[in-house]
């Protein structure tokens, strides 16, 4: 079932763990991450993200019917998430489409903008009962795995707790050492801050760049009250593995069902983990 990104993070909350958030470009994806949430039992995210429709993959008027489609009919709640919304305008195309739930991305704007333009994000998410994540700090390039050292971006708690208030957003993304895409080293986490935000911040916390993190640093992060992960890109890279080690790649549906299985198996993995299963 459809449900909104606050209400699962409540279950969340209430479990003491993080629900799984996971990027589906494509119908394929979306199926495998329905799948394993379904048979682990779970409440699950699906997200779309800006910077896919830039990759050639679906648009978001495309995938936004199918997602809902599946998320409706699942045995588990379901959130609907944009991801990394850059622009009010983006946002508000994704609420009328019918996502439970948008991320207003200001991260790389001047403060007082981003402050500013997440305002008008919950505004808007309001009149369609749907919930907002905003970002304060940045997580660095976006996909690239590039930024996320410079500690000189890491979310402020102070400012974390401020602009939390301030604009009521429903979950804060923050920064502290995650990065998107694939890390060059293993990251180094800074669990003080992110103890520090949460002892500050009234609402649930999120990590992005998700893959990649050991257990015991999903453990830690998740008993420091992070409550949503994103995760995609060690998932896209078990669906590649898993069409290439086909014996026989002569069709593509065949290619589309073991890439499925093979997402499917890592969602299941990153699931448990973060549902302390
Ligand atoms: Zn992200």
């Amino acid at each position: 079932m459809l449900v909104t990104l606050s209400r699962i993070l409540k279950i969340a909350e209430a479990n003491n763990c993080a629900v799984g958030s996971f990027n589906t470009p494509n119908q394929t994806s979306i199926k495998a991450v329905i799948a394993a949430a379904e048979e682990l039992n779970q409440p699950v995210i699906l997200m779309h993200a800006q910077v896919h429709e830039e990759m050639g993959l679906c648009k978001m008027e495309e995938i936004a019917p199918i997602m809902l489609f599946y998320a409706d009919r699942a045995k588990v709640p379901v959130c609907v998430h944009l991801d990394h919304g850059e622009s009010l305008d983006y946002i508000n195309q994704g609420l009328k489409l019918g996502f439970s739930s948008v991320m207003y991305d200001g991260s790389t704007l001047d403060k007082e903008i981003n402050y500013a333009n997440t305002c008008v994000a919950v505004e808007t998410a309001a009149k369609y009962g749907a919930s907002v994540e905003a970002e304060i700090g940045s997580m660095g390039a976006r996909e690239s795995g590039a930024g996320g050292s410079d500690e000189s971006i890491y979310t402020d708690p102070d400012d974390a707790k401020a602009f939390t208030e301030n604009t009521g957003i429903d979950a804060l993304a923050c920064a502290f050492g995650t990065a998107h895409g694939i890390y060059l080293k293993q990251p180094k986490l800074d669990f003080a801050r992110l103890e520090k935000i949460n002892s500050l911040v009234d609402v649930p916390l999120v990590m992005h760049g998700g893959s990649g993190v050991s257990t015991d640093d999903y453990k830690k992060v998740i008993e420091l009250g992070i409550r949503k992960i994103n995760y995609y890109t060690y998932m896209a890279k078990a669906g590649g593995t898993a069409a290439e080690n086909l014996s026989d790649k002569t069709f593509f549906h065949d290619i589309e069902v073991a890439a499925m299985n093979g997402m499917k198996e890592d969602v299941k993995k990153a699931i448990k983990v973060f549902a302390g299963m």
